[in-house]
């Protein structure tokens, strides 16, 4: 396969063998650890017995029922489930196979439950620059990451877009709710400059992604959102494809906020890895009127596959078995003392930010000025060379066109523990030094 586009990688990838917890082989015998979880899928570690067995036992009943035809037991099981974890009033659950299709089901679900309420010129999905949504068509539209949408522009419809609150960027205090203000009061000004009454919805990670590096909002600025988005009658969809399942400390992100969207989004940890899986939640309410209008019209061949959905639900049982969320918000403060701790040893390092273990640090040549590092020296690339030689691997992202500078997401597996991020945190040390004893000058 080839590599990202934008990871231009100096060294060829080997073979994966196996992987075990938050460990990874390849077949010449080397070790690694998987530092980021994959892309922050694996969450609750690789190779899990149970979730293994649950599917051994999943594949000798069937693999497959398609959704006309039959109802199956794991997707009933998997969505009561998760109506137990989702706030009050959002009970239905949408099975897709990944986060692109759980993002373009809950656009179609907003805009075919605003033409149940008589708002056809309701259209526009306002979302945040930078941020990833997904790479369909749809979910590309809305998402703010030009390197990845430019090509495809004339392809799609112009969608608005309003800044991501990257107070440590604009010089802002985070934890003063008069800037989380200040950033909300963007979508206000977006939504009237665009026409209320064309205005489908807002759609916001919690916490931001690879795209912003797990950006954590300001303080206030979640809450004003939903307010806004009340206000003027746009839906809230939450994209909790990489906080959703208890990455953050909570099993939904928003939940340290205590805001509930309209839609949500979930994928990634939800499948943890074993399995293609990802889900759209709606509002009852919304559901009911699709359906008293016809019905939803969308779908997949795989929605509610049995097999994902008994994987699914065996993910969730480890969870809450091992109690992976509370393992997280305590390995994430302990991670963060690491990443802080680096910081006072590497200036280069100008921020370090997250929540539970969707953590990032970002590398900047001044932490006064905030100006990024040039862009050929490819600092994002060659840290995570450096590191995966020295047998551990984090995930980088250099947002371009003055966006932001290279950051690196540290987020292994919620079921890590101390000993493993001393490991990790030794190895960071090591790959760190080499680093600037190439650059000799930063
Ligand atoms: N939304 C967010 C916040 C994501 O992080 C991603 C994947 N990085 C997606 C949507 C798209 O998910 P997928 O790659 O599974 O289609």
């Amino acid at each position: 396969m080839t590599n990202h586009l934008f990871y231009q990688s100096r060294l060829p990838r080997p073979d994966l063998q196996k992987a075990e917890g938050i460990y990874m082989w390849d077949t010449a015998g080397k070790r690694y650890i998987d530092g980021s979880s994959g892309a922050m899928v694996s969450n609750i570690g690789h190779s899990n017995p149970n979730v293994l067995a649950a599917m051994r036992e999943q594949m000798d009943k069937s693999t497959f029922g398609y959704r006309l035809h039959f109802q199956t037991e794991p997707s009933e099981a998997l969505a009561a489930r998760i109506s137990g974890l989702t706030p009050e009033g959002l009970d239905r659950v949408f099975f897709v196979s990944g986060g692109s299709e759980a993002v373009e089901s809950a656009l179609k679900m907003a805009r075919q439950y605003a033409l149940t309420q008589g708002e056809a010129q309701r259209y526009k999905v306002i979302s945040r620059y930078p941020s990833y949504h997904g790479a369909t068509l749809g979910a590309l539209a809305i998402t703010g990451y030009a390197p990845m949408s430019a090509p495809f522009d004339p392809m799609m419809k112009s969608m608005p877009k309003i800044p991501a609150p990257r107070a440590y960027l604009d010089g802002m205090d985070a934890d003063d709710p008069a800037t989380g203000l200040h950033y909300a009061n963007m979508l206000e000004e977006k939504i009237l400059e665009e026409g209320p009454s064309t205005v489908l919805a807002f759609i916001v990670e919690p916490v931001g992604g690879a795209s912003t590096g797990a950006l954590v909002p300001p303080a206030g600025y979640m809450q004003r959102i939903r307010e806004i988005c009340d206000q003027y009658g746009v839906l809230l969809i939450h994209d909790e494809v990489m906080t959703g399942g208890g990455r953050t400390g909570r099993f939904f992100g928003a939940e340290h906020w205590d805001v509930a969207p309209d839609l949500i989004a979930l994928s990634k940890g939800f499948g943890a890895g074993y399995v293609p899986l990802g889900a759209m939640i709606a509002r009852n309410d919304m559901v009911e009127a699709v359906l008293d209008a016809g019905g939803f019209i969308h779908g997949y061949t795989y929605a509610g596959n049995p097999l994902a959905c008994a994987a699914g639900l065996a993910v969730l049982e480890e969870i809450e078995r091992q109690d992976l969320v509370g393992n997280a918000a305590a390995m994430g403060d302990a991670l963060t003392d690491r990443l802080q701790a680096l910081m006072q040893r590497y200036p280069v390092i100008g921020d370090v930010r997250g929540k539970g273990l969707l953590l990032a640090f970002e590398l900047m040549a001044d932490r006064n000025t905030k100006a990024p590092l040039p862009v050929d020296l490819n600092a994002h690339s060659r840290l995570v060379d450096i590191a995966y030689e020295n047998g551990l691997i984090i995930y980088s992202r250099r947002t371009r066109g003055g966006l932001s500078g290279d950051h690196f997401l540290v987020c292994p597996p919620m079921s890590v523990n101390e000993p493993q991020l001393d490991e990790i945190a030794e190895i960071l040390e090591r790959s760190m030094q080499q680093f600037m004893a190439e650059n000799p000058t930063l």
